[in-house]
């Protein structure tokens, strides 16, 4: 099918050729048999203003947002999703007729992933403990306590990072020292790793998770590699493990659904494709 007549989004971000939106969203048009297409966008921080402007000049039905732009984009946009507000910055675009409305999904894609991977994974099943206190990590303890947990233990190594959230969204957490993170690994039901550490070309991740009670599930957020010394160690202990590409593939359904009108699945043909890339 060609995107000759059918609905044309794509992805804003600089630099943009790391982004696997492309693929994920080509892999589902193909699969589905939709006429549209998606592409990349690379867009430098001087020009994301003329280019967010251009989506809706040029047709676009909407796209995605990326790495250093997602903040920038909910300000430019001319109207919000709450869970856009709460989280501050946006992953996904959405032209209307009225304007261009910013969303976010990465929450969405996060609890997504946990549930399609570990059935019967519930956020109220216990304390939650989340390293890092960056984008991503606002979007994954925004989504967690939406999801019902009723605890959420916030470790940054920038201390005043994990303040600043914690006061921003509010609710039950409690931010701790960076040095207390392996101890506050105990008795939480959910561990998820929102620092860059162990992705490829960062430092490497070496908390100990001696104290993390059995039972309990980890997750990591990144996903490249696919296992993470995170991942590893959380093996090690005996955990139920998660990995990170999933947040990813998630997090792309709710744009395909509105761009292209068709509610996409992610299936192992999709993961295989987005790894060998
Ligand atoms: P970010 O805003 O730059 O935040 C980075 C986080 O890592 C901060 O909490 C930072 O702590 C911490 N950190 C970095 N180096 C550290 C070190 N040496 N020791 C301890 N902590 C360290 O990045 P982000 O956008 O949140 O992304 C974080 C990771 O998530 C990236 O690897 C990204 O690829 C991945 N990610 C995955 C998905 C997905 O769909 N799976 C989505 C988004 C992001 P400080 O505050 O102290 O600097």
């Amino acid at each position: 099918m060609s995107g000759l007549n059918g609905p044309v989004a794509g992805v804003l971000g600089w630099p943009v050729t790391h982004s696997r939106s492309p693929l994920v969203h080509g892999h589902w048009l193909r699969r589905y048999g939709l006429r549209g297409a998606y592409v990349a966008l690379p867009t430098r921080p001087e020009s994301l203003e003329t280019a967010f402007r251009g989506l809706q000049a040029l047709g676009f039905v909407g796209g995605n947002v990326t790495i250093p732009h997602k903040e920038a984009a909910l300000a430019l946009a001319d109207a919000a999703t709450p869970r856009a507000r709460r989280i501050g910055a946006a992953n996904m675009l959405l032209v209307r007729d009225g304007g261009i409305e910013a969303d976010n999904s990465d929450g969405f894609g996060f609890i997504e992933n946990l549930r399609a991977a570990a059935p019967g994974w519930r956020a109220d099943a216990g304390p939650a403990l989340v390293l890092g206190a960056g984008g991503a990590a606002r979007a994954v303890v925004a989504s967690l306590l939406d999801a019902g947990c009723g605890e959420l233990r916030l470790v940054n190594r920038t201390r005043a990072r994990a303040e600043a959230l914690a006061e921003a969204l509010g609710g039950p957490i409690r931010v701790l020292d960076w040095g207390e993170a392996a101890a506050a690994a105990g008795g939480a039901a959910t561990l998820v790793n929102c620092t860059s550490l162990g992705m490829a070309g960062a430092a490497p991740f070496d908390l100990p998770l001696d104290d993390a009670a059995p039972g309990a599930l980890a997750t990591d957020i990144v996903y490249a590699p696919l296992r993470t010394p995170f991942i590893v160690a959380a093996e090690r202990r005996g955990l139920a493990t998660v990995d990170g590409l999933g947040m990813l593939l998630h997090q792309a359904r709710p744009g395909f659904a509105a761009w292209f009108g068709a509610e996409p699945e992610v299936d192992e043909a999709l993961r295989a494709a987005a790894l060998a890339a």
